[in-house]
């Protein structure tokens, strides 16, 4: 019959010569690569005691920023979850009332949010569509879990603390299109 292409190839039973049936050459050759892995840089990493650095670009677990006085950002505007392809978003909104001003930054706030890390595809597009500069996304890793439950992040893990030297540096995830849009008057509110 006509093969359909040119890459079939024959098959040749020819007899095994001594060499072949003694085995241990093919042994050894097995051994020597082995044995050559030994002596090879290790691609493996003890984590978590050593850590790799991450690209400039990498997406870890997010922080809820707050503005330079120490008010939450968030205006509980839902954007981010609208936004988020995976759902992983819920948050549950509250008037800010008088005296909070030193808490919320704008007059509506989150009095809950939540992010489901599982469902979480740690994609940005909630810190991309967010207009208040609350939420971005950092260098730092979801931790390991042995159940479910722990994945909830609510706001006493995603907010940043008050105190300078718990703040989250973002600069990096700030683009230069970023910090130009901000220079525009006329999109003050987006701050
Ligand atoms: S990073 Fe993507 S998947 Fe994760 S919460 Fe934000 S929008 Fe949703
Ligand atoms: S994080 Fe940003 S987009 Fe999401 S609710 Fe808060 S202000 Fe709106």
């Amino acid at each position: 019959m006509q093969p359909l292409t040119n890459r079939s190839k024959v098959v040749v039973n020819k007899k095994m010569s001594l060499y072949e049936k003694i085995y241990l050459p093919a042994i050894l050759s097995g051994m020597m690569i082995t044995m050559s892995h030994f002596f090879r840089k290790k691609p493996t990493i003890q984590y978590p005691e050593q850590k790799r650095e991450f690209s400039g670009t990498y997406r870890g677990q997010h922080v809820l920023k707050r503005d330079e006085n120490g008010a939450e950002r968030c205006t509980a505007c839902g954007l981010c979850a609208v936004a988020c392809p995976a759902e992983a978003i819920t948050m549950v909104a509250a008037e800010r009332k008088k005296g909070e001003e030193k808490l919320y930054r704008e007059e509506k706030y989150a009095a809950t949010y939540e992010i489901n890390m599982l469902r979480c595809i740690f994609c940005g597009d909630c810190e991309d569509a967010c207009p208040k500069e609350a939420i971005f996304l950092t260098d730092r890793t979801v931790k390991p879990e042995n159940n479910r439950g722990s994945f909830f992040y609510a706001k006493d893990i995603l907010v940043e603390g008050t105190e300078k030297e718990k703040r989250i540096d973002v600069t990096r995830r700030q683009t230069a299109a970023v910090l130009e849009f901000k220079k525009h008057k006329e999109f003050d509110h987006n701050r």
